[in-house]
């Protein structure tokens, strides 16, 4: 399992699909243990995760380190990724191309990880995560913290880390989703319980 998480990074390193990969410094596919249970979207790679390769270590990642370990959740207990894995220039929106081509390589990470848990962080992420369970996505202004159910998986989606920074007056909130988050999780039958 954890072999194809490798391979899926080296295809990561080696995509042309797009004109993303001009522009980077280095590919950012994810991180975390092949057999996570919860699973941590974001948008794309910024200018830190860029230079270093790795998901949600800039000013974003802090705020998320935060807000896992408000419930007790640890990062290198859940498998983090972006819906792009290369950087856009100046941090621009994903174009829907990028985000057509790129979603592939999530996708299998998904299919390969098969986490109980997904939450994406932001709009874009909310969009790709829920069509990919046949939800009609809706603005995360108003779904935040609600639980998804989907065969095998709760997809909770969550505000962007960076929002919080922009925007203060979405702490209190953000504090309440991940108490949901902490909830779906201690709710579920976990992969070492017995008759499972
Ligand atoms: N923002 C994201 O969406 N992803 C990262 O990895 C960093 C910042």
């Amino acid at each position: 399992m954890v072999k194809v998480l490798d391979i899926i990074a080296q295809e990561v390193g080696a995509c042309r699909k797009c004109s993303l990969y001009r522009t980077r410094h280095n590919p950012v596919a994810g991180e975390g243990p092949s057999n996570a249970e919860i699973m941590l979207v974001g948008e794309a790679p910024g200018s830190r995760e860029d230079l270093l390769g790795r998901p949600f270590v800039g000013a974003a990642g802090k705020v998320l380190d935060v807000s896992l370990r408000s419930v007790g959740l640890d990062r290198s207990e859940v498998y983090i990724t972006n819906v792009l894995k290369c950087r856009p220039p100046g941090n621009r929106d994903p174009l829907p191309t990028e985000i057509e081509r790129c979603t592939l390589y999530l996708n299998r990470q998904i299919d390969v990880i098969k986490p109980r848990i997904i939450c994406p962080l932001g709009n874009f992420a909310t969009s790709h995560v829920l069509g990919r369970y046949g939800f009609k996505p809706k603005s995360i202004s108003r779904i935040h913290g609600r639980v998804f159910m989907a065969p095998g998986v709760r997809v909770i989606p969550m505000y962007h880390p960076a929002a919080l920074i922009y925007d203060r007056s979405l702490g209190e909130k953000n504090v309440k989703d991940w108490k949901a988050v902490k909830d779906a999780y201690a709710q579920l039958p976990h992969r070492g319980d017995w008759l499972i």
